[in-house]
């Protein structure tokens, strides 16, 4: 390399960093030398590591939007079993993985059973979202509850709720199992109404909808919570029993027939 180049190749990496651009910055020399190879024009060559930039930056934005919806685990839809799950409409399931309910405003119920993969469920849906460019928050519901309580004695329940109406998709696992207090339910209720027709909610329950006032308390306030929720939802209900439950059973009966055959 000539001095004048050596020059250029300083002062072109220190713009490339000065612009934040930092795959072109790393990758420059090295799509030169491959482009000097090949014969490639200028244009193509500037091409090539704008894309290279933008695909990293994209693989970025993916993981920090992943890392902010706070999924308790990862799941995805190929390791779901349907067949143990009969009961879920698997074409309706493929139909919400492409995200278009969220575009929407649209909700989505999933009622069943502990065990039955309704987070399993919520958690696929909720990084398929992520990967499409939509910002997602997982949260318990008894986690959400206390995190709003706390925010209103600090008097930065205003600052908590302008972070959840900057979402696309609120997901609110297990409610029904631990009854809210009154203000705990109100405060839930002032969430999901805010959320109605702004943005889309995934709530999961072991609860028929009948039982909700177990949970919610006041008759009036479950019947508005879940007039907002169903209007424009759908439904997915897991049947049976727990999946664990079930595995754990098909190990042991492949365990005892594996004892069988061995002592023939
Ligand atoms: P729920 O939220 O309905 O209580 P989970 O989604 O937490 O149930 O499921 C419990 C465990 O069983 C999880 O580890 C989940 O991945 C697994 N599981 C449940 N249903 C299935 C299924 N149909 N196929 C594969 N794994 C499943
Ligand atoms: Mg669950």
């Amino acid at each position: 390399m000539t001095k004048k180049e050596t020059k250029s190749v300083v002062l072109l990496q220190h713009h490339l960093k000065s612009l934040k651009l930092p795959t072109m910055l790393s990758e420059c020399e090295k799509v030169a030398g491959r482009c000097a190879t090949d014969n490639v024009d200028h244009l193509s060559y500037l091409l090539q590591l704008c894309e290279l930039e933008l695909i990293e930056r994209e693989r970025r934005a993916a993981e920090r939007r992943l890392k902010a919806a706070k999924f308790p685990t990862h799941k995805t839809l190929d390791e779901f079993d349907f067949k143990a799950q009969p009961s879920i409409n698997k074409v309706l399931v493929a139909e919400l993985m492409r995200g278009e309910y969220i575009d929407k405003r649209e909700n989505i119920l999933l009622v069943g059973n502990s065990g039955t993969g309704k987070t399993h469920l919520t958690t696929a849906l909720g990084i398929a979202a992520c990967g499409q460019g939509k910002k997602v928050r997982f949260f318990q519901v008894t986690e959400l509850i206390t995190q709003l309580m706390e925010a209103r004695e600090d008097r930065d329940l205003s600052r908590l709720k302008n972070q959840l109406s900057k979402l696309d998709l609120l997901i609110l696992d297990e409610l029904g199992y631990v009854p809210a207090s009154k203000l705990g339910s109100e405060l839930l209720f002032d969430v999901i109404s805010t959320a109605y027709e702004r943005l889309s909610v995934i709530v999961t329950t072991n609860l028929p909808f009948e039982n909700w006032t177990e949970v919610l308390g006041s008759e009036r306030l479950t019947g508005a919570t879940l007039d907002r929720l169903t209007h424009r939802c759908h439904i997915l209900e897991t049947a049976g029993e727990s999946y664990r439950l079930q595995d754990a059973k098909r190990r042991r009966t492949k365990r005892s027939s594996g004892k069988t055959d061995s002592s023939k």
